[in-house]
């Protein structure tokens, strides 16, 4: 249930509200917009009369959520979340481009494309420093070394970094260096993990499951919201189908379909979502037309060299291309770049 508050309700009516939440054994949770004051009842298993709420001083209404995801969906909040990461909007009008290479590999590695990246206009700087591999045997990333040299890249390019953390353990770690969290696909329903990075500072990159619905998603960004955590960036990532000709299905109807039922912002991975990189640009070009936040793509300096996901990554005149066709693209769909 929402509990919507008069434009003139005191500090001590909003204090009774959630203290008689609390006193019912539920969670209030403060729902954060700029148009009014809103107050978000979970926990509870069976739906609640309003009528309790609307009789209190203060109340304008108390608005029953049909939907299971409460706090991320748009009967908690009709607006947009809007939130900056050291000064990069996300959400709003103008566009994230986080790209980077899959892994950090090295120093000179990572610094050769952060200076692409920002050089050609990307704002925010991806790399993996915990990789989630399908075999044992293949790279696994450099662990905290990696996180380093990624604190490195932001202090040479000020690009804000986003970067995976692939336990409950590993988020501490990533919260020294990073800026931004990274749940990968694998871990999409990892709930101790999602109950973690819940209590961050930071804000979540959270992917979609190789093969989970919307509504797993969803509920996913619920888990995190649950614990107080809002500063969640949705990513479309690709899915498993029967087709054969890429990597992943990338499904960009999810997006208008996120953007209907969810005020969080939503991101375009079609790096993953097509594991070619002559599919990278054409599938951006189409994650942007259909009204994502952003997108993530991955960039290498020397693609034959990557340690991992080499042959989709975009060689740099390649992502130099791309991000003029985005800033060509923006302002047709009412965004800027
Ligand atoms: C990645 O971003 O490098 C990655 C491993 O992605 P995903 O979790 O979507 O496979
Ligand atoms: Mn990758």
């Amino acid at each position: 249930m929402l509990i919507v508050m008069d434009k003139g309700v005191t500090d001590r009516e909003i204090r009774a509200v959630i203290e008689k939440i609390e006193r019912m054994g539920f969670k209030a949770n403060p729902v954060p917009g700029a148009q009014r004051i809103a107050i978000g009842i979970t926990g509870n298993q069976n739906p609640l009369d309003p009528e309790e709420f609307e009789s209190m001083p203060g109340v304008k209404e108390a608005i029953r959520v049909t939907k299971p995801y409460k706090l991320v969906g748009r009967e908690m909040k009709s607006e947009d979340t809007v939130f900056s990461v050291r000064g990069r909007p996300v959400g709003d009008k103008p566009l994230a481009v986080i790209a980077g290479p899959c892994a950090v590999e090295s120093e000179d590695q990572a610094l050769a494309i952060a200076e692409i990246v920002a050089k050609a206009g990307g704002n925010f700087f991806r790399g993996g420093a915990y990789k989630p591999r399908t075999s044992p045997y293949s790279f696994q990333g450099l662990g905290e070394p990696g996180l380093k040299i990624l604190a490195k890249v932001r202090e040479r390019t000020g690009l804000p970094i986003v970067t995976e953390a692939m336990d409950p353990e590993g988020v501490a770690l990533v919260e020294e260096y990073a800026d931004v969290i990274q749940i990968g696909a694998r871990n999409m329903q990892n709930y101790s993990l999602l109950k973690r990075v819940g209590k961050s500072k930071l804000p979540v990159f959270l992917k979609r499951g190789i093969s989970a619905t919307m509504d797993e998603l969803l509920m996913s960004a619920e888990y995190v919201a649950s614990e107080v955590n809002y500063r969640i960036m949705l990513c479309e990532r690709g899915v498993r189908t029967f087709a054969d000709h890429a990597r992943n299905t990338l499904d960009l109807s999810v997006v208008p379909a996120v953007k209907h039922l969810s005020h969080l912002p939503i991101l375009v991975d079609p790096s993953h979502g097509t594991g070619r990189r002559d599919r990278v640009a054409p599938l951006a070009r189409a994650a942007v037309a259909v009204g994502a936040d952003g997108i993530m793509v991955e960039v290498h300096h020397q693609p034959e060299k990557a340690l991992s996901d080499g042959p989709q990554a975009l060689y740099p005149e390649q992502f130099e291309s791309l991000v003029r066709e985005i800033r060509a693209l923006a302002p047709l769909v009412g965004r800027t770049f």
